[in-house]
């Protein structure tokens, strides 16, 4: 079988889903292929929160009571001390939703737009044309391999990348696999509450030193109690039993557990090469303080959306010199901040227990709504120094924090303004990522820690 068309997506979720619509919307030709059934599309876990807002600013149907994706909203979320004190409050209207009938939504959506969606169409490797430059892909659909060509084939197949990952080195997108080492391992405990009536959980509480939170069930008397940790599901696991010996979790039974890994390492420099452009948790653009990814993995989608809309009114293969704006635009709205805070988040959050809740009840780094602004960084940390709060060390872990963070947000914004550039500033951001540490580095040395104690 063979296909030409304009626009081909490998994988149809949320990313792949959204671009797809997109593009057709403009009149082009689009192709999405999807490894899953329909029927499957969106399952590999349940529940998924997204902020009210994202729905109108990205132009998509927001979710309301009736809908098949609609379970509750809330508007007030906590974060807490290590010590369960110091409340925080955020207040943002989230929606919660079932991922399941969520896709298969945006799937229709996608169809209405004019794309076409294949499912159980796996891919299974890159085609070039004669000068080497990408030019679809091959597909296994039920048996039968199926030829795309494309002019832009866009990557939006998850962490493992299948396409962006297959690429030749040096094409133009780093090939990297997202490992182990790269992911967030995420655990939800849907539970159920042994007092109900005293512990009813009606909004949702983080205890950001042990990255645990617990979120309502809504349709239930239950709860969510989810763990995130780097490394394995071994040791987000061994976090929570700690978090859990605290005592600060209502009493429960557990019902069920769900697992998933969102990447948790830098995107790829450039999001685009000749023809080619990663989308979603392909090109790793999960939020480095939460792990989630919806709303940013559409930011990008929407910004290619117009660059190529423009772009590939002119026949031919789009270059990477051509889409370059792409990465210019999502650098400067979002992908510098995301930067700095992944670079600061080991220095951030290596210090104890006693010296989280200081931060706490000094709104240094955490701070309530009514709070923002409020707080100079600085004073707060000198203060902690000077009072005992906070140790030497951990002073000295914020600051270099601190510094690199604002180091590599400055050299992002700094981003070439052409693919010519781009080698010699990849250089000075691989030195300055070296020097912000590894989030499982931290996890492995707690590990060795706990078992020396042991
Ligand atoms: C437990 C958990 C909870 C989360 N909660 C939230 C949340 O509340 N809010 C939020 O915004 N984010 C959340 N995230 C992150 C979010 O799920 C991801 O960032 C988002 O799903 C990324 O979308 P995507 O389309 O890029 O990738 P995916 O959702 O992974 O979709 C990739 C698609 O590609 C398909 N595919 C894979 N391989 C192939 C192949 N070989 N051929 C063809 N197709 C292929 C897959 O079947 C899949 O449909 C959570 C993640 C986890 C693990």
């Amino acid at each position: 079988m063979e296909k030409t068309v304009d626009i081909l997506v490998t994988g149809g979720c949320s990313a792949g889903l959204y671009f797809a619509g997109l593009m057709a919307r403009q009149g082009f030709k689009v192709l999405v292929c999807e490894k899953s059934s329909e029927e499957k599309l969106g399952d590999r876990y349940n529940i998924i929160h997204i902020a009210k807002e994202q729905f109108g600013r990205f132009g998509l149907h927001e979710p309301g009571k009736g809908d098949p994706e609609y379970v509750a909203e809330f508007s007030r979320s906590i974060q807490k001390s290590a010590l369960n004190k110091w409340p925080k409050n955020s207040y943002t209207t989230i929606k919660v939703l079932r991922r399941g009938p969520l896709m298969r939504r945006l799937a229709n959506w996608a169809r209405e737009q004019g794309a076409e969606i294949l499912f159980e169409t796996s891919f299974e490797k890159a085609l070039y044309d004669g000068k080497g430059i990408l030019a679809g892909a091959v597909f296994q659909n039920k048996g039968n391999a199926l030829y795309v060509h494309a002019r832009l084939s866009a990557d939006a197949s998850g962490i493992p990348a299948v396409l962006r990952t297959s690429l030749p080195p040096g094409y133009g997108v780093e090939n990297f696999v997202t490992g182990p080492r790269d992911m967030f391992y995420v655990v939800l405990h849907y539970v159920n509450l042994k007092h109900p009536e005293t512990d009813k959980v009606e909004t949702n509480t983080t205890w950001t030193q042990y990255k645990v939170w617990l979120a309502p069930q809504h349709e239930t008397d239950g709860a969510i109690i989810g763990v995130g940790a780097n490394l394995s599901y071994d040791y987000a696991e061994k976090i929570f039993r700690r978090f859990e010996a605290k005592g600060y979790l209502p009493e429960y039974e557990l019902d069920h557990i769900e697992k998933g890994c969102t990447p948790y390492r830098r995107p790829p420099y450039s999001f685009v090469a000749g023809g080619f452009i990663a989308l979603g948790d392909a090109a790793c653009l999960t939020n480095p303080w939460s792990g989630e990814g919806v709303p940013y993995a559409w930011l990008l989608c929407k910004i290619a959306a117009e660059e190529y809309g423009r772009i590939m009114k002119d026949s031919g293969v789009p270059s990477a010199a051509s889409a370059w704006n792409i990465n210019l635009r999502y650098i400067r709205e979002q992908g510098a901040l995301f930067a700095k805070n992944l670079a600061m988040l080991c220095g951030a959050t290596d210090c104890t227990d006693k010296e989280n809740d200081y931060e706490y009840k000094h709104s240094i780094i955490y701070e309530d709504d009514a709070e923002k602004g409020k707080h100079n960084l600085a004073l707060g940390l000198l203060g902690g120094f000077l009072s005992g709060g906070i140790s030497v060390k951990s002073l000295g872990n914020l600051l270099n924090a601190a510094g690199i963070g604002g180091k590599i947000e400055k050299h992002y914004l700094k981003f070439p303004g052409s693919p010519e550039g781009l080698a010699a500033w990849s250089t000075q951001a691989d030195a300055l990522w070296a020097r912000a540490g590894s989030m499982a580095d931290m996890a492995e040395k707690d590990l060795n820690r706990a078992a020396a104690a042991y």
